[in-house]
């Protein structure tokens, strides 16, 4: 059998929980939300929830595709909750966040993907919190691009973030039913219909690729004129998923990020613990996070 690498000393974290902390969990809790920070027991969670930042999910948790490396469910999805919108708008001017990541499963079976369930959401949650910043974490909508470009143009994030996940080489066995070349475009039209919203793309390091395969995406990924990208540690939710096959080290890390300020990238975070929303407010900022 194959047995993992040990995971090195910078992967490690402590968790601070604060107060700040267990009043947002209440909160959760109690509007019956999903955040991918809990769900996938990121180990940035006390850091981010401290700092106002949380990622939720919307329109359930089950997911149409089967992604090796992700632990949410397979399987047939829940009918769309009409009130969710409303309901993360509130718990969230109750939390008191000053930057949300809103992202879904994939939803192949609805004939926008979803894309006005994500409007409706961005809507209620602009009307109850003006000064929050957004973040959409879409999924490709594949089959679907020109619908759900028209249909989200109408109401604009301050982030528009789609993530290719990995290098094409790996696409089949990594991201099955995706397509990296549709993915990349989902990128470019939407920078060119909202030219003032920043794009975003993430890799998750350490399923196979080579280093050269990740410059070359990101080289790929200016060529469709993306804004901001993250690099980060993939680590196995369990023994059933897509094996680790490396343990990048942190000074990879920072020489892609010097490559991507080389290429153009308005911000890159690239480190072990980076995930797409790490510290998204500061990204979206500028400010150094890794
Ligand atoms: Fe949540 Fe993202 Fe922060 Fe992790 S990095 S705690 S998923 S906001
Ligand atoms: Fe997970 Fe997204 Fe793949 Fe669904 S499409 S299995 S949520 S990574």
């Amino acid at each position: 059998t194959e047995t993992l690498p040990t995971k090195p000393s910078w992967l490690k974290v402590r968790m601070p929980i604060s107060k700040e902390v267990t009043r947002i969990k209440e909160t959760l809790r109690r509007h019956k939300l999903v955040t991918v920070c809990e769900e996938a027991s990121c180990p940035n969670l006390g850091e981010c929830f401290n700092g106002g930042t949380a990622t939720f999910m919307i329109m359930g948790d089950i997911c149409t595709r089967r992604c090796p490396f992700c632990d949410v469910a397979h399987g047939r999805p829940n009918a769309l909750n009409e009130d969710e919108p409303r309901e993360l708008a509130e718990a969230i001017a109750e939390m008191r966040l000053k930057y949300v990541v809103i992202t879904s499963v994939d939803r192949d079976d609805l004939r926008d993907g979803g894309a006005q369930h994500f409007n409706n959401c961005i809507e209620e949650i602009r009307k109850r919190n003006p000064d929050l910043e957004i973040e959409v974490l879409v999924p490709d909508f594949r089959g679907r691009m020109d619908k759900a470009i028209d249909i989200m143009r109408q109401e604009p994030p301050d982030v528009f973030n789609h993530n290719l996940e990995t290098v094409p080489s790996l696409y089949r066995r990594v991201r099955p039913g995706a397509d990296y070349q549709w993915s990349l475009d989902l990128l470019r039209r939407y920078k060119e219909v909202r030219p003032e919203v920043l794009t975003k793309s993430g890799l998750m390091l350490g399923v196979g690729e080579t280093d050269e395969e990740v410059i070359e995406v990101m080289r790929d990924l200016r060529a469709h004129n993306v804004d901001m990208l993250t690099l980060g540690q993939y680590m196995q939710p369990s023994r059933n998923h897509l094996p680790v096959d490396r343990w990048v080290h942190p000074d990879t890390f920072a020489w892609f990020a010097e490559k991507g300020h080389e290429m153009g990238f308005k911000h890159v975070a690239s480190g072990p613990l980076v995930r797409s929303s790490y510290h998204a407010d500061k990204q979206a900022h500028g400010e150094k996070v890794s």
